[in-house]
């Protein structure tokens, strides 16, 4: 099995930099976010397997963020851990009540910190491993495979991504500034025809296979995939 992913965010660089190498040595692929909005470029890209959230962040705050996650079918399966620098109940509370998994409190040993996400890693069982099926398309997101009556489609990365989108919010109409936010993370340096030259190669891919109403275009709102196209 390949190396478990973690995505530090974490705004101050000394502490950022410590957590990415002292996990790092432990075996894991670490990913490091100094924002909100970095870190969510990083899980689109990276998907990682847990993501070590702190609190106070230059954005928006890690609790918020964390609760934007946890409100999206593609994140909400990702196990997070809050950093808190306040050792408070309350906090606590607000944390976990805001979808944490868990949460740690600064100053915290390396050890520790291994410990947690160690134990996070067995109790969560990843649900964003299933296969997502609509009819006789099945995405497979342990994989990254896609099939259609068993035959595997080839997808680039981004057409991936947006047939996951999709395939997890079907049968409702998005507009092109929702989709870049859900599948782009909110890159705000993506234009919206952007997301139509995707969907035109997402539509090719399953054109070959027969499939090319899947996606359809509604005029003046955006994009609806639906399996009555099917
Ligand atoms: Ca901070």
């Amino acid at each position: 099995m390949s190396a478990r992913k973690i995505l530090v965010v974490e705004d101050e660089t000394a502490i950022r930099d410590m957590l990415v190498f002292n996990l790092g040595r432990a075996g894991y692929e670490v990913l490091g976010a100094g924002t909100a909005q970095e870190a969510r470029s990083a899980i689109v890209n990276c998907q990682p397997d847990v993501i070590l959230m702190d609190w106070m962040l230059p954005d928006i705050s890690g609790l918020e963020l964390t609760r934007q996650l946890k409100r999206e079918p593609e994140t909400r399966e990702i196990p997070v851990i809050m950093v808190t620098a306040r050792g408070q109940e309350d906090d606590r509370v607000a944390g976990l009540e805001g979808g944490a998994d868990d949460y740690i409190t600064k100053p915290f040993s390396s050890r520790e910190l291994q410990a947690r996400i160690r134990a996070l890693l067995r109790r969560t069982t990843p649900a964003h491993d299933a296969t997502v099926r609509v009819g006789e398309l099945a995405l497979d997101s342990a994989s990254h495979r896609v099939t259609i009556k068993g035959e595997e489609i080839a997808l680039g990365p981004t057409e991936y991504r947006l047939l996951s989108f999709f395939l997890h919010n079907s049968e409702r109409v998005y507009s092109r500034s929702q989709i870049l936010d859900r599948v782009w993370g909110g890159n705000v340096y993506v234009e919206e025809r952007t997301v139509d030259v995707h969907i035109r190669r997402l539509r090719k891919a399953l054109s070959k296979h027969g499939h090319d109403k899947l996606i359809q275009t509604v005029r003046g709102a955006g994009y609806r995939f639906s399996s009555a196209g099917m």
